[in-house]
């Protein structure tokens, strides 16, 4: 076969191009859609390409691999339901943590110079911290391990003694010193057993409330490691680089917008054991029901309504349902807007991926800082499926969610929420928005209570 591997680079400089178009088109709704196809379409692109590389070995394993990866990531992804979104990307953010780990063994079993061997090392170690430590918050995301911290005293101390050993076990893949009895093939298996297990460590005494935060930080850390690796070999892979430093960008600025909106710092995320403790507060008062045709005529009647829409909306489904009944009520000249917090659900832009999906278009959502001050003038805010981004606890100085900017629903005139029925929010937090005067709750499914809505709006 012909040599094309010159044009192995252009390509690679074009699928950069895609990638950036891809990103730019990512960040609003109505692009999100095509902004995925454009970065899809350059990493096929740059996999084509890489084929061209000369002497390649091993052709039936590398296209057993893609078509079981293939295969798996296609069905997946088919099959996954909404709520199971991030841990999905936890799994696969893993998958890519531990490929550079694999590249970087790959790289260090072959000739390397310092240079080259330190990158690969500094890769390996970030690749395999990703990689397990994404398994963890998979498991915590899916209910297969308990979210709550695992603790245990001089915790700290521990995490540091194996990340120091798993480093300098790496010092000595690369130096490979002549008075040191053993072979590289034996620093190396330590070295990455050192640094999967620095990975579970630093993952474990994090709770479940946070991990969407530690998803996006090791999405940052699988960038990061993607683009040493891309330096580490002979010929510098120019696409590996490229891509891998987007996505650490990408990773490093949503981990930090994340934090923000939660108004907690990253150092306090990773180490501050959010959730290990309960708070122990007592509520005065109760919780009031009410009924479906009481919450019509409010509806039905009023001037202005706010819908805060939540994690509870996303289990239930319900954002059809809530396209309908706005369509519904602005027909009956009620004005209708939706309080979008930043991190309602479980992941950063969940709410209005839900919203634009049912047609809700994108002038009726307003972020917190915009809706904020018009809740005292709202007659009925409807809050389906949201606990924790609607908690006035935010307000309370020692409650665990203390400086948390919210949605102040609590300041309308009437607030029905809508939920199953006592369940706590994902920080398990009580919430005593619950049990003030102007609040009513409505129990049962979001779905099935706002389905219920419409039906009986329609009778006044
Ligand atoms: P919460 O998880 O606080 O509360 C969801 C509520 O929905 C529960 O109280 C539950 O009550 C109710 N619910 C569950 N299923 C249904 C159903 N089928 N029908 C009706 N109600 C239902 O959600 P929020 O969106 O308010 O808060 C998000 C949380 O996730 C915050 O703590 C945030 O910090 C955290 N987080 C989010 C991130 C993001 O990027 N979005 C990132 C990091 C953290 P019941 O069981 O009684 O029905």
């Amino acid at each position: 076969m012909a040599d094309l591997s010159w044009l192995i680079d252009p390509v690679y400089i074009v699928t950069i191009f895609f990638f950036i178009i891809g990103m730019q088109r990512m960040s609003h709704p109505l692009t999100a859609r095509s902004g995925i196809v454009w970065a899809g379409a350059a990493m096929l692109i740059a996999t084509l390409a890489t084929f061209f590389t000369p002497g390649l070995t091993n052709l039936a394993l590398i296209a057993i691999a893609i078509v079981i990866g293939g295969g798996f990531g296609y069905l997946a992804a088919k099959r996954v339901a909404m709520t199971d979104m991030p841990q999905m990307i936890a799994l696969y953010n893993g998958m890519g943590g531990g490929a550079a780990a694999g590249i970087s063994a790959v790289a260090l079993l072959g000739t390397t110079n310092a240079t080259t061997g330190s990158l690969a090392v500094i890769g390996g170690l970030i690749g395999a911290i990703s990689f397990t430590g994404s398994i963890i918050a998979f498991m915590k995301l899916h209910g297969w391990m308990r979210p709550r911290p695992i603790t245990f005293p001089g915790q700290q101390v521990v995490n540091m003694v194996v990340l120091a050993l798993a480093i300098i076990s790496g010092v000595l893949v690369i130096l490979q010193p002549a008075w040191l009895p053993l072979s590289v093939a034996m620093y190396l298996p330590l070295f990455f057993v050192l640094s999967l297990g620095f990975g579970l460590l630093m993952t474990l005494p994090i709770g479940g409330a946070d991990m969407p935060v530690v998803i996006s930080m090791y999405n940052a850390f699988t960038g990061l490691a993607v683009a040493l690796d891309g330096f580490s070999f002979a010929t510098p892979n120019y696409a590996m680089v490229v891509a891998g430093i987007i996505v650490g960008a990408a990773g490093t600025l949503l981990t930090l917008n994340m934090a923000k909106a939660m108004n907690r710092s990253i150092t306090n995320v990773f180490f501050g054991a959010f959730g290990a403790t309960e708070e122990n507060v007592e509520i005065q008062g109760s919780m009031k029901s009410i009924e479906t045709d009481d919450v019509a005529v409010l509806l039905a009647y009023a001037n202005t309504v706010v819908v805060a829409p939540g994690y509870g909306m996303a289990v239930a489904q319900a954002q059809q349902k809530v396209k309908e009944l706005t369509d519904l009520l602005e027909s009956r000249n009620v004005q209708v807007k939706f309080a979008i917090h930043p991190v309602a659900g479980r992941m950063p832009g969940h709410m209005n991926v839900l919203l634009a999906e049912a047609g809700v278009s994108y002038d009726h959502l307003f972020d917190r800082d915009e809706i904020n001050p018009e809740f005292p003038s709202t007659d009925v805010v409807l809050v389906i499926g949201a606990n924790d981004v609607v908690n006035p606890a935010a307000h309370r100085q020692g409650s665990p969610l203390f400086g948390m900017p919210i949605l102040d629903v609590d300041q309308a005139k009437n607030v029905i929420v809508l939920k199953r029925g006592q369940g706590k929010g994902f920080s398990g937090i009580e919430n005593d928005l619950f049990y003030r005067d102007n609040t009513r709750m409505l129990y049962g499914d979001a779905q099935e209570s706002v389905g219920k809505l419409v039906q009986a709006v329609k009778k006044f």
